[in-house]
C-alpha cells in the first residue's frame, strides 16, 4: 500500500509576524496557522488517496510542541498519523540542516532508498515566514528521489504521479515514479474543512513526538552548528518615493485629463534626506584573518534557456557575478554553464553580456530542463571548477535547482536576492574575520526589512530575484572562452518524464521587457479584469509595448495566470509606468513593482498604501476611469513615455 507524506509547518498569521532582535522569527506572539501552501499539500494528498483508491496518510512537521494543534487538524481532514520532531536543539537551522532532519525523520519512519520506496511526499511550495522553497527539493536530494516543485495540479494514473508545474510563461506536465516529493502551489484544490468526525478522530489520536536522538541525527548536523548559512544583519527598508500627485476633477474625463496634465509637469521631487553615514566595520587588528575558501575561485552562473533562448533572468545574473568577480582578486572569472541541445550559438551571447567561459553541456535529452539531471551535472562541474560562488536567477526552475546542487555540494544556499556584494564577517566571541564572504541580502519580513545572509562554505549559492539586476551592455568586442563538458548521467536521472511544456503568451519575456504595465487588483474582479486588459491592448495598437499583469488575489480566484503575478511570491518587474488599478498596495505586492520608474494608481479609497508608493493618482471607481483613459490613449496618450526608448 502507497504511503502519502505530507509536510506541515506551522506559521505565525502573515499579519502578526514580528521579527527578533536576531533578526530570527519570533513567533510567541502571534496566532499560529497552517501555512496556507501546506494546506494545499494536505489537501493534494488526501486528493491522491482518493485516487490511489488506499493508500496510509501521514502527516510530518519539525517545530515547538505547540505545532500539535496543526497536526490535529490534518488528522481531522483526514490523516491517519502524526509525527512531529521536535527538540530545542533543531533552534536555528536553516533550510539545509531543516532539510537533513526532515528527510532523516523520514528515514526513521522507514521510507526512502533500499526502504519502503513506495510513498509520494506532498510538501507546500514555500513558508510564509521563510519563504525560500528550498525545503521540499532539499528533502528530496537527501532521500535521493525524484521531485516536482511549484505544482498545481495532481493526478495518478498507470503507477505514475502527474503533476502539472508552474513555469515562466506558462506550465509543464511531468510524469513522475514513485518515490518522489511534489511542492504544491495556492492554485490548487482548496483545503477541505475538517470533519466532524475527523474532529472527534483526532482528539483521540496520538502525535508522536521524537527527539533529534530518536531519529539518530547527530547534534553537530543541526541547529546552528550544521547551518552552512547565517543571518547576519537584518534592517528596514524605507520608501524611496516622492509624494503622489493627485488628480483633480469632478468627473472621471476631467480627472484623467488632470493626469496627463500631471504626467507632462512631472513628479514631485523626493527631497534629499540626510544620508547616514554608516561606519565601516573595523575588526581589531590582532584578530586572525580566515580565508575560508580554501583555493575555491570564480563565479559559476547558470544560463537558463526557454524555448531555445537564454532567459533574461540568466543574462541579469552576469551583473552581479561580474561586479562580485572584480571585488575578488584579480583575474577572478565568471563561468556561465549552458545546458541544452544544439546550443553553441548561444555561448557567444553570454560572453557578448561578460561571462569569461561559458561550459557547454550538449545531450539532446537536455532540451528541456530538467532537475534530476541539471543538479548531477552542477554537482560535477561544482567538482571540477570548485568556485567560490554558485549564483542562479530565481526563477520556478532557479529556486529548485539551487537548494538541490546545495545539498548535492553541502552548501548552504539562500533564496531570492536583492543584493549580492563582496563584505567581510567579524566573529568577535572567536577574534576572528572572515574575509572574502557573499553578503547575499533578501527581502524578509513580508518585505519590510532586509537581511544579510553568509554561507560559510564553497561555492556560497544564492537565487537573484528577476527583474532585479539590469542585464549587462551586450558588446560584442568581449572576448571569452567557449569549453564543452561531458557529465557522467545515468538513466535514473530521467525517470521523470516531461510530456507537456506548454509556454503562453502571458510569458516572463512579456512581462520583463514591457515598457507599461496595466495591473489590476481585487477591485477589477466586477469584469474579471476586462476593462485593464482592454487599457493594454489600446496601448498596444498605439505601439507601445505594454503588457497587463495582476495582483495574487486575482490568480488565486482564477482570474489571472499565475505567470502575470506581481509580488513577493510572483515577478518583480520595472517597466517605465506600472499603472495599479484595483490594487491597496500590501506590501507582498509592492516587492514585486516598487523599482517601477513611474507608478500610477487608479483606487476608490484615498487611504490606501498603494498611494503613497504612487507618483500619480486618481482617486475613483475603475469603472469610469479607465474607460477615459483607453479613449485618451486612442487620442495619442502613451502615459508620457517615448516609444522604442
Ligand atoms: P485588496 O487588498 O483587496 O485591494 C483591493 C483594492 O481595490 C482596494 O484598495 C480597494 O479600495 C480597491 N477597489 C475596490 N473596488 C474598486 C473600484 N471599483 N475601483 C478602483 N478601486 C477599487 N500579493 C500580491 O499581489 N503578490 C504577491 O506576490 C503576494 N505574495 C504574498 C506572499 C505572502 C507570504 C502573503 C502572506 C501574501 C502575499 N500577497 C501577495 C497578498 C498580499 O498580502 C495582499 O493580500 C494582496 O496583494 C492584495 O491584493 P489586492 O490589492 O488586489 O486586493
Amino acid at each position: 500500500m502507497t504511503t502519502i507524506i505530507s509536510l506541515m509547518k506551522q506559521v505565525p498569521l502573515p499579519s502578526q509576524m514580528r521579527m527578533g532582535e536576531d533578526g530570527l522569527m519570533d513567533r510567541t506572539k502571534a496566532k499560529s496557522i497552517i501555512n496556507i501552501d501546506c494546506s494545499f499539500a494536505l489537501e493534494a494528498g488526501l486528493q491522491l488517496k482518493s485516487m490511489l483508491g488506499e493508500a496510509k496518510l501521514i502527516v510530518c512537521s519539525m517545530g515547538p510542541p505547540s505545532f500539535e494543534q496543526s497536526l490535529k487538524k490534518a488528522i481531522s481532514m483526514g490523516y491517519d498519523e502524526a509525527y512531529l520532531l521536535s527538540d530545542r536543539k533543531l533552534g536555528g537551522s536553516d533550510t539545509f540542516a531543516t532539510g537533513l532532519a526532515i528527510s532523516t525523520m523520514i528515514k526513521h519512519l522507514g521510507f526512502g532508498k533500499g526502504l519502503n520506496e513506495d510513498f509520494i511526499i506532498v510538501a507546500g511550495r514555500q513558508t510564509s515566514d521563510g519563504d525560500t522553497a528550498h525545503v521540499p527539493s532539499q528533502v528530496a536530494a537527501n532521500l535521493e528521489i525524484p521531485q516536482a516543485t511549484f505544482i498545481e495540479d495532481v493526478q495518478f494514473k498507470d503507477n505514475h504521479v502527474i503533476a502539472r508545474r508552474i513555469i515562466e510563461g506558462g506550465y509543464q506536465i511531468l510524469k513522475l515514479p514513485k518515490p518522489c516529493t511534489l511542492s504544491l502551489t495556492p492554485t490548487g484544490i482548496p483545503p477541505r474543512r475538517p470533519s466532524l468526525v475527523g474532529a472527534v478522530k483526532a482528539n483521540q489520536t496520538k502525535i508522536n513526538i521524537l527527539s533529534v536522538s530518536d531519529i539518530n541525527l547527530s547534534d553537530e548536523k543541526i541547529g546552528l552548528s550544521g547551518s552552512p548559512t547565517i543571518v547576519a544583519k537584518v534592517i528596514n527598508i524605507k520608501s524611496e518615493r516622492a509624494p503622489v500627485i493627485l488628480s483633480e476633477g469632478d468627473n472621471s474625463k476631467s480627472l484623467v485629463e488632470s493626469l496627463i496634465k500631471n504626467i507632462k509637469s512631472g513628479k514631485n521631487s523626493l527631497e534629499e534626506r540626510e544620508k547616514k553615514v554608516s561606519k565601516e566595520k573595523v575588526a581589531p587588528g590582532e584578530y586572525e584573518k580566515v580565508d575560508f575558501r580554501d583555493g575555491a575561485s570564480g563565479i559559476l552562473t547558470w544560463a537558463e534557456l526557454a524555448q531555445g533562448e537564454i532567459t533574461r533572468p540568466s543574462l541579469e545574473l552576469l551583473t552581479p557575478a561580474k561586479n562580485l568577480a572584480n571585488s575578488l582578486e584579480k583575474g577572478t572569472k565568471v563561468r556561465t554553464v549552458l545546458i541544452g541541445h544544439n546550443i553553441e550559438k548561444l555561448a557567444n551571447e553570454l560572453i557578448y553580456h561578460g561571462s569569461d567561459e561559458v561550459i557547454i553541456v550538449d545531450d539532446k535529452r537536455l532540451e528541456e530542463y530538467r532537475i534530476l539531471p541539471f543538479s548531477s551535472i552542477f554537482a560535477e562541474i561544482i567538482k571540477k571548477y570548485n568556485p567560490e560562488i554558485a549564483l542562479f536567477a530565481a526563477t520556478t526552475a532557479g529556486r529548485e535547482l539551487a537548494p538541490r546542487v546545495a545539498v548535492l555540494t553541502q552548501s548552504g544556499v539562500t533564496a531570492d536576492c536583492t543584493g549580492l556584494e563582496i563584505g567581510k564577517y567579524i566573529d568577535r566571541k572567536n577574534k576572528k574575520v572572515f574575509y572574502p564572504i557573499l553578503e547575499s541580502k533578501r527581502p524578509t519580513y513580508g518585505e519590510s526589512k532586509l537581511a544579510t545572509i553568509l554561507g560559510f562554505h564553497c561555492p556560497q549559492i544564492s537565487t537573484a530575484r528577476a527583474g532585479t539586476f539590469e542585464v549587462p551592455k551586450r558588446d560584442e568586442r568581449l572576448k571569452g572562452k567557449i569549453t564543452t563538458f561531458k557529465p557522467k548521467l545515468k538513466d535514473d536521472d530521467f525517470v521523470t518524464e516531461i510530456i507537456k511544456t506548454v509556454r503562453g503568451d502571458g510569458g516572463l519575456a512579456n512581462l520583463f521587457e514591457a515598457d507599461v504595465i496595466i495591473s489590476g487588483g481585487r477591485g477589477t474582479a466586477s469584469d474579471d479584469m476586462q476593462l485593464v486588459k482592454d487599457l493594454a491592448k489600446a496601448l498596444k495598437e498605439q505601439g507601445v509595448n505594454a503588457e497587463y499583469a495582476s495582483s495574487r488575489p486575482m490568480v488565486d480566484i482564477g482570474i489571472s495566470e499565475y505567470a502575470r503575478q506581481v509580488g513577493q511570491t510572483g515577478k518583480t518587474v520595472r517597466p517605465k509606468v506600472y499603472v495599479a488599478i484595483g490594487i491597496s498596495g500590501a506590501i507582498q505586492h509592492l516587492a514585486g513593482m516598487k523599482e517601477s520608474e513611474t507608478i500610477i494608481a487608479i483606487n476608490t479609497h484615498p487611504q490606501e498604501s498603494i498611494f503613497a508608493n504612487a507618483d500619480f493618482g486618481i482617486v475613483g471607481d475603475y469603472n469610469d476611469i479607465v474607460p477615459e483613459l483607453i479613449r485618451q490613449v486612442k487620442d495619442g496618450f502613451i502615459f508620457g513615455i517615448n516609444k522604442g526608448d
